[in-house]
């Protein structure tokens, strides 16, 4: 099983702003974002040192901290704990909502992810596909590789028969900046097993995420 490190005491939460703590948060060094944040500060021509600035790198350094806080993480820690079943029809978990960051621009992709899969004996908690796109998702990612990476994920640790990836979203760089469309949102899908290879199937789970009743 692969090793996961445990986040460390005292890099979660604000109120520790204790000095020893500036190199931690699961290995990431809170101090050299610091340091880059002020000199994009200075680079725009703004005064790192004014008032209202002066936090900023530090809390910059904290959310980028938790933003890519699956970086040093394993996913599949989550899909470890399985049930035997014999259930052979379709699982869906339908929105689960991610918040990401694109690897292009460092500027966060936000939407629902759908997992739906057909079990081959094993089974996990619905939270654990929850926790599987959350890890994944607090990448700098890219949404293609973000739906084949989860995928990928329960067809090699599941077994399972057939698993689609759904995932939608709005990326703040295509939203904020460049062609400026606000309202798009780019649509990825993975299939695997019996959803790739049976029309069916894959009208069947497509119809389930999208269908009537939503
Ligand atoms: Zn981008």
């Amino acid at each position: 099983m692969p090793k996961v490190p445990t986040s460390s005491a005292g890099t979660n939460g604000d109120a520790v702003d204790a000095r020893p703590a500036k190199v931690a948060a699961a290995g990431v060094d809170l101090a050299r974002i610091e340091r880059a944040v002020r000199e994009i500060l200075a680079a725009v021509g703004e005064d790192p040192d004014r008032e209202g600035l002066r936090e900023t790198p530090a809390r910059v350094a904290r959310m980028y901290a938790e933003m890519f806080n699956g970086l040093k993480q394993d996913a599949r820690i989550h899909t470890q704990k399985f049930f035997t079943e014999n259930y052979d029809e379709v699982v869906l978990v339908r929105d689960i909502s991610f918040c990401s960051m694109c690897e292009h621009h460092l500027l966060p992709f936000i939407g629902m992810a759908h997992v739906a899969y057909i079990p081959n004996g094993k089974v996990i908690g619905l939270s654990k596909i929850a926790r599987v796109v959350e890890v994944i998702s607090h990448r700098p990612q890219v949404q293609e590789r973000m739906t084949e990476d989860i995928a990928n994920l329960l067809v090699d640790e599941l077994g399972a028969k057939g698993v689609a990836v759904v995932i939608e979203a709005s990326h703040s760089c295509m939203t904020i900046r460049g062609v400026k469309k606000p309202g798009s949102s780019m649509v990825t899908s993975s299939m695997k097993g019996v959803f790739r290879s049976n029309l069916s199937s894959r009208a069947e789970v497509m119809q389930l995420i999208y269908g009537k009743g939503r």
